[in-house]
């Protein structure tokens, strides 16, 4: 039994993910969604940020309620790439793209939820907790809309991301900090023929830094990798520079802290052997959040899906989300699954039943 309006979630979702909104290009969208939550009775507050980052602006949106608590909810409003000219088509109750686009899920799924949530609650003349909504740009490109994100209007203390995948009941507690580095190495051109020995190769003193260095899954808690290598010119000349981006995540600050001194450590050893030179610029991308099960705003979250019959679950990701940014502006926050499933790909699908879930989910964690 659904006491949100299935069908109408559905024309919305399918709405929301027709209207073009790639990473930057999020003007429309933060446009619509500001008209649609004036519309509800929110009170909307267009943030303005950098040209750079969007196009569009963050949205943040409140709307008092008389029962004790206030919660912040929040969605991002740009998807990945292809995700221009989506024409959604729902089968069996599985709703996807035509298969040469994204669909979107990923994440205006959580928005047509919390909103269908909220209109159903307030059809039905039913009392609910203070609501305020945070909906960002570009976050698949470096959390930015939620880095920026202005949280002076902002009164909840605790908030629920929806933008994670797994079965509906899926609570996200623990994720990991990440760290980026972008590693240029430099050595000294010869030409390969006549005086090779007279050079220095950059992809010689990466190998050597590489031979030494622990990656990909360092512990349960922590990975690293080297993701792109660009270097060299011509066959005949001895590689003079050589430019590698590599990243690092763990559950635990102090491990990741600890594998990034180990990569740049690994980096000067062999660029000193060499006489090469290396420099590294280092960018903290998000930090490490870890909630306990006991956490009131846990146990609210847990007591929800309960009373919808849905068996709860806290789990750890590998993944940063806007969750991770709202934790270090000093909130309690966790990522809650909507059903979004194969992201970032063509084959993106959400079950109806699912997206029907969360926000019957949202209907009754915000009305009870
Ligand atoms: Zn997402």
């Amino acid at each position: 039994m659904s006491r949100i309006q299935s069908e109408r979630l559905i024309q919305h979702f399918i709405e929301l993910v027709k209207i073009d909104s790639e990473s930057r290009n999020e003007k429309a969208i933060s446009e619509a969604l500001a008209e649609q939550l004036g519309t509800l009775g929110f009170e909307v507050h267009k943030q303005s940020v950098d040209a750079a980052i969007s196009n569009g602006h963050n949205l943040y949106a409140c709307l008092p309620g008389t029962l004790e608590g206030t919660i912040l909810l929040s969605c991002h409003m740009d998807t990945v790439t292809p995700g221009n000219g989506i024409d959604p088509v729902i089968e069996e109750g599985i709703i996807r793209s035509r298969g040469d686009t994204i669909l979107g899920g990923d994440d205006k799924s959580g928005i047509a939820a919390i909103m269908e949530a909220v209109r159903s609650i307030q059809e039905q003349g039913l009392a609910h907790q203070t609501i305020e909504l945070a909906f960002t740009v570009n976050e698949e490109c470096g959390l930015h809309g939620s880095k920026l994100f202005d949280m002076s209007r902002v009164k909840a203390t605790q908030g629920i991301v929806l933008d994670s995948g797994g079965p509906i009941g899926t609570i996200i507690t623990i994720a990991p900090g990440a760290e980026t580095m972008k590693v240029t190495i430099t050595g000294k051109p010869a030409h390969a023929g006549l005086a090779p020995e007279t050079g220095i190769n950059a992809l010689t003193v990466a190998a050597d830094a590489i031979s030494t260095m622990k990656l990909s899954r360092i512990d349960e808690e922590t990975t690293a990798n080297i993701g792109t290598v660009h270097g060299g010119s011509a066959t005949n000349i001895v590689m003079p520079t050589l430019v590698m981006e590599a990243e690092a995540r763990s559950l635990d600050d102090d491990k990741l802290a600890a594998q990034v001194a180990h990569m740049v450590d690994a980096f000067e050893g062999a660029a000193e052997r060499h006489g090469a030179q290396v420099s590294i610029e280092r960018s903290r991308e998000y930090d490490a959040y870890r909630l306990s099960d006991d956490e009131p705003l846990v146990q609210g979250i847990m007591a929800a899906f309960a009373a919808n019959g849905v068996e709860p679950m806290t789990k750890p990701t590998g993944g940063g989300s806007d969750a991770n940014v709202f934790n270090a502006k000093g909130m309690k926050v966790v990522n809650l699954s909507t059903g979004m499933a194969k992201v970032h790909t063509c084959d993106e699908e959400i079950a109806v039943a699912d997206l029907v879930a969360i926000s019957d989910f949202l209907f009754t964690y915000l009305s009870r």
